[in-house]
């Protein structure tokens, strides 16, 4: 049975990957002993398949899309902090003033003195945060 080239162009692929059947496949060897532009037509699919060509425009979206999800992390990741050291620092001041300060009978101070240094980190941590946020938003655009 002779098949025209079209016929084993349209089987090349399905021969390639080694899902078209016997026939179909010794039908194609046969084709491209005598053929050589279907046996080029051959190569050129094992060439695209083994290092695909992708066009440089799709290449930049692909970055873009990366660089912008990697910045929009990074933004979301600070805005988290800010909202965390922020509700710290406040629960640190608020549970400070709840305590409250003492005086012992025998003159000693009593204080939840901890939470003021730790309050203050809090509030560092929030700066720092909030500084970094606007970087990135900045970049962004
Ligand atoms: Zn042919």
């Amino acid at each position: 049975m002779r098949l025209s080239c079209e016929v084993i162009r349209d089987l090349l692929p399905l021969y390639y990957d080694k899902i078209c059947s016997k026939e179909s496949s010794s039908l194609v060897e046969e084709h491209l002993a005598k053929c050589p532009q279907c046996a080029d037509e051959l190569q050129k699919l094992k060439m695209n398949l083994k290092s695909p060509i992708i066009p440089d425009e799709k290449i930049n979206v692909m970055k873009n899309i990366s660089e912008r999800w990697k910045r929009d992390k990074r933004v979301s990741f600070t805005k988290g902090s800010m909202l965390v050291s922020a509700l710290a620092a406040a629960i640190c001041f608020i549970t400070y003033n709840v305590i409250g300060v003492k005086v012992l009978p025998d003159g000693r101070l009593v204080e939840p003195f901890a939470l003021i240094p730790i309050g203050y980190i809090f509030v560092l941590v929030f700066i720092i945060s909030l500084i970094c946020n606007l970087v990135f938003l900045k970049k962004r655009r």
